[in-house]
């Protein structure tokens, strides 16, 4: 029966018992009497069925009262209801379970801290890589656990769309890379992931390079030397042979420049963003560029305009190595009848930004993500005409990374490039 049918054989019942009950009162001739004490007999039956409802509450996982009509089919919705609740809950909890198993299982540390940066949660990963005891870390302060000065300086910032690295301080102090993401109201769940073996193959990559580019240096210097010399001599006395050491100088020098960038790129990535407390003023810098590169290109125009004046902080080698590269390559990889576009101006976000457009061939949208890559060049022959080494934008990259900046590029072929340097707010200094 449905809602409506039940609720009006409620009401015809309650309507029956005043009329039996006035009726019956007419024959003792007290007819409003008797019909309130019939309507009082069905405020009982009411009564007493609230009461087994809320006996039942207390209870609510024993079978309900016994019951027909309107009071049997609430009964039964409450039923439902709860039982839809416990199959809800069911779900949830198997989630929940199967969500905390993963985290547990993971060999990264992971962490749940609250808005006020106390632990709430950790993996058995964590409590071991925090050296604490079984659930020795829940309630503690997770800065106080990971006593990194630049964690707690990234906890605090609430800014984690980049992931930070900590290096080791000391010889035997691990290096860690944590990530962040936010959920609920302000809670955080931490991942610390142990990068130390990583970071020291890496430190033995970097030292390779700098130290086979840096003893690379004197035989070369010699080399040179004599292919110079030997270039110097009469015609007549090298003969068949200047061809080839003529070939051999250029290489010479094509070697000379790979080595310079090489140790140039070994110590920019050896350098930390927080030792570099200089300050560059950019239109200076940019100034000072176009006019040395004047005269080696003196058949193109480097067109410079500057709206901001602010200062950067960081290093002036660095970023006019970076500048001066972002540059050249317009000028090498551009139309000659088209000027070189440089701007240093305050974009979105009141981000200062260094910009360098060119008109030129552009670059398939493919190679775009590999272009800051060591080496890699869109067409091998054309760019070893040109003289590049391959490492021009792997410089730019580690220069803008030192920088706290970020490299954008946007190409479209047979059109030219942009390529963008955009400084993070904390990259200014007050001019
Ligand atoms: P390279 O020394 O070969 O110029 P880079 O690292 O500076 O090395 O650049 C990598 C490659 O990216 C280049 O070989 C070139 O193919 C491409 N490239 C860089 N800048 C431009 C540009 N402005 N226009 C077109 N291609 C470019």
């Amino acid at each position: 029966m449905n809602q409506r049918a039940l609720w009006r054989r409620a009401s015809l019942r309650a309507l029956a018992f005043f009329a039996i009950g006035y009726a019956l009162g007419l024959l003792f001739g007290r007819p409003w009497i008797v019909a309130t004490a019939a309507l009082f007999l069905l405020l009982v039956v009411g009564t007493w069925q609230v009461y087994r409802l809320s006996h039942w509450l207390d209870d609510i996982d024993s079978p309900p009262p016994e019951a027909s009509g309107l009071w049997g089919q609430l009964f039964n919705q409450i039923r439902l209801i709860q039982a839809r609740n416990r199959e809800e809950q069911g779900l949830l909890s198997g989630a929940l379970d199967y969500l905390r198993d993963s985290l547990k299982s993971m060999r990264d540390a992971a962490v749940i801290v609250n808005t006020n940066g106390y632990v709430v949660w950790m993996n058995a990963s964590a409590e071991q890589m925090l050296g604490l005891e079984q659930h020795g870390g829940v309630g503690s302060s997770l800065i106080e656990l990971v006593p990194f000065s630049e964690f707690a300086k990234y906890l605090s910032a609430q800014d984690y769309h980049r992931p930070l690295r900590i290096d080791p301080k000391e010889k035997d102090d691990p290096s860690l890379l944590v990530e962040i993401s936010t959920f609920g109201e302000g809670d955080r769940l931490v991942f610390l992931r142990d990068i130390t073996e990583h970071f020291r193959l890496e430190k033995m990559r970097k030292d390779f390079v700098a130290n086979v580019s840096h003893e690379l240096r004197t035989p070369l210097t010699v080399l040179k030397g004599y292919t110079e010399t030997l270039l110097t001599l009469d015609e007549e006395l090298t003969g068949k042979i200047h061809k080839p050491i003529s070939q051999m100088e250029m290489q010479v020098n094509r070697m000379e420049v790979l080595v310079r960038d090489l140790l140039w790129l070994s110590r920019i990535e050896s350098v930390e963003p927080g030792e570099k407390t200089g300050s560059v003023n950019m239109q200076g810098l940019l100034e000072e560029v176009a006019h040395y590169l004047g005269p080696v290109w003196p058949e193109r125009e480097i067109v410079l305009e500057c709206s901001e004046t602010g200062d950067v902080r960081g290093d002036f080698m660095e970023l006019q190595s970076a500048v001066s590269n972002l540059i050249i390559n317009a000028l090498k990889y551009s139309d000659p009848k088209h000027p070189v576009q440089v701007k240093w101006f305050e974009g979105a976000d009141h981000k200062l930004m260094l910009e360098v457009s060119d008109r030129g061939e552009g670059i398939a949208p493919e190679h775009l993500p590999r272009l800051t890559e060591r080496f890699y060049r869109v067409e091998k022959s054309r760019s070893q005409q040109t003289g590049g080494t391959g490492l021009g934008l792997a410089i730019v990259k580690h220069v803008a990374a030192g920088h706290q900046a970020e490299l954008q590029i946007e190409s479209e072929l047979e059109k030219g490039s942009t390529f963008r340097l955009v400084f993070a707010n904390s990259t200014f200094n007050a001019a």
